[in-house]
């Protein structure tokens, strides 16, 4: 057993760590209160190869394995959760699945478009108003064919990305009949006749990050933009998803190193009973268990990436990583504002921002229920 990252690996956290450091992490707090999207960092993710991260060379992304994929979501939500959350929707759920399951024509058409970081964004629209864990009975969305057409009507919410999106991936369903092979996974351009993305949803966290309500009014679209054969919508759902599983632990992972740095700092700094905040033992074994969960969240989730590079299942790790590292995250913000007492709560300290970025990531991609689910069925079906 080695549990030493390879050179490629350390070199490449490297970068990316100069990367978050330099172009995310000055302006996490403007993104935040603006609600504007870092469009310089994504203009620059291109060359560095963050903006590819799921796409093969050939088409000119960085194709990187699921190893350094954890790597640069912990580098990335270190330096401002936003615009991590933007970048893992663009790169895990908006392109991944061109890259693995698109025809060579949709393949050329848009990966080499959104992998150069100089254009707009990819998206993946799987939620809708009435449904979101349970997507299989739930998706209302549906399309059917018209000649050489697809058309598409029905509503998704909670998109991120859209408004910055070239184009989303929309899970709909094509046979009415129902099923787990009911959905299928289409490729709608953000210009297409009949598409309404209407305006950003205000949110507690994450704010430099867009996320859309979507609308589909006869929306037409030519068939080859199914992805994937018909029908296989569901399979291609859960398996993006766990692969992103990954990488939202990942960011909440960063989220929690950096609100642990900044407290780290405060309690050197900041004087009680005529002692640094460091010197009172309840502050240290505060800081004790936080870089302890903090340490077992990275293994683990290191653990289910590295199964996925080995080619092995990776559904059940995937879930405990997320559910460990995005609830890890909640207790380890909430004792770095805890130790900064009322400082903590306002938004002149990065850890009030970084608590409201860190609530979405129980949540988004599966919630912690869900991944209790996916994990009992493993358990009791073993
Ligand atoms: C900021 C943000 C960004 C997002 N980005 C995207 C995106 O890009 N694309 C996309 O498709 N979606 C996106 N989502 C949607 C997100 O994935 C869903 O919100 C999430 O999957 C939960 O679905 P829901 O909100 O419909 O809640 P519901 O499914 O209605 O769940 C409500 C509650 O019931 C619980 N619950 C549901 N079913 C069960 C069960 N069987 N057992 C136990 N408990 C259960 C849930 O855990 C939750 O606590 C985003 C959401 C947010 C907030």
């Amino acid at each position: 057993m080695n549990f030493d990252l390879n050179e490629e690996q350390k070199v490449w956290k490297k970068i990316v760590h100069e990367f978050a450091e330099k172009e995310l992490r000055p302006k996490a707090r403007e993104v935040d209160e603006k609600e504007e999207f870092n469009w310089e960092a994504f203009r620059k993710a291109g060359p560095v190869g963050l903006a590819g991260m799921s796409i093969p060379e050939d088409f000119g992304g960085s194709n990187v394995d699921m190893v350094s994929n954890a790597i640069a979501f912990e580098e990335l939500g270190w330096g401002c959760g936003s615009t991590a959350l933007a970048f893992t929707a663009h790169n895990g759920l908006g392109t991944a699945p061109i890259a693995l399951y698109g025809s060579d024509e949709l393949k050329k058409k848009w990966l080499p478009l959104v992998a150069s970081g100089k254009n707009k964004l990819g998206a993946l629209a799987l939620t809708e108003p009435g449904a979101g864990s349970d997507i299989q009975g739930g998706v209302i969305t549906r399309a059917e064919k018209s000649g050489n057409e697809w058309i598409i009507n029905g509503a998704k919410m909670w998109n991120t990305n859209a408004s910055i999106a070239e184009y989303i991936i929309t899970l709909v369903r094509t046979d009415p009949k129902g099923g787990s092979k009911s959905l299928s996974m289409i490729l709608v351009p953000t210009d297409s006749k009949g598409l309404t993305i209407h305006p950003a949803e205000k949110k507690m966290g994450l704010r430099g990050s867009p996320t859309h309500a979507v609308s589909y009014d006869n929306v037409r679209v030519p068939l080859e933009n199914l992805i994937g054969p018909e029908g296989k919508g569901l399979q291609q759902t859960l398996s993006t998803l766990d692969a992103g599983r990954i990488s939202i632990g990942a960011i909440s992972i960063g989220l929690a190193r950096a609100a642990m740095e900044a407290a780290v700092q405060y309690a050197r700094d900041r004087k009680a009973f005529n002692q640094s905040l460091a010197d009172f033992q309840a502050i240290q074994f505060k800081l004790a268990n936080m870089e302890m969960e903090i340490e077992l969240a990275r293994t683990y989730i290191y653990k289910a990436a590295w199964l996925k590079d080995e080619g092995r299942p990776y559904s059940k790790e995937a879930a405990i990583a997320k559910l460990y590292a995005t609830e890890m995250a909640e207790r380890v913000i909430y004792d770095a504002i805890q130790i900064h007492g009322g400082y903590g709560y306002s938004r002149e300290y990065n850890v009030e921002r970084m608590y409201r970025d860190a609530r979405l990531m129980t949540i988004g991609e599966g919630t912690s229920e869900i991944q209790r689910l996916v994990i009992s069925r493993h358990v009791l079906a073993g």
